[in-house]
């Protein structure tokens, strides 16, 4: 329950999955709460934190199936590079992958806020700014809310990131 980033534990046993990082960035394709955005962090694509403290999961062993291995194109890739990619891009290398699961726009959404969430950077304002034109409506409204956290966070004197 405390170390759910959006606190979709409501109390015990009890989970309020419209709060949960894996639905709003997985399965729901409608606009991400305003209050739930800057708890997300990072995470582009579901969360799992609670997987990762929950005693069943100790006795889980690691896939050894190569199905489940990372791709190399989403090890310690940067933010802006997933962003920039086409929708072409993004169906080719999500092809056999559930990311597909979130679709483009879902995709742009989500990265919008890590981006929002990251250290002020010129690259990520750049990169946003070029992609708000040919996004749609509930993306570039995700775009401005990420700008203005950028905005903010320059104006604030805040350390330049790495993303
Ligand atoms: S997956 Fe993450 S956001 Fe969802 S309930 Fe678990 S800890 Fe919370």
């Amino acid at each position: 329950m405390d170390v759910c980033p959006t606190k979709a534990f409501v109390g015990p046993f009890e989970l309020d999955a419209k709060r949960c990082i894996s639905y709003l960035t997985i399965e729901s394709k409608d606009a991400i709460p305003e209050p739930l955005r800057i708890p997300m962090g990072n995470r582009i694509f579901g969360c799992d934190d609670c997987q990762m403290v929950c005693p069943w999961n100790k006795f889980a062993a690691t896939a050894v199936d190569p199905v489940f291995q990372a791709r190399p194109e989403f090890e310690q890739a940067a933010l802006t590079t997933l962003f920039a990619w086409s929708e072409a891009t993004f169906l080719d290398k999500t092809q056999g992958t559930a990311i597909r699961r979130t679709g483009y726009a879902g995709w742009l959404r989500n990265i919008s806020v890590a981006l929002g969430n990251a250290d002020y950077d010129p690259e990520i304002l750049a990169s946003l700014q070029a992609k708000r034109p040919t996004s749609t409506p509930m993306v570039q409204e995700h775009i401005d809310w990420a700008i203005r956290q950028q905005i903010l966070k320059r104006d604030a004197g805040g350390p330049r990131s790495t993303s």
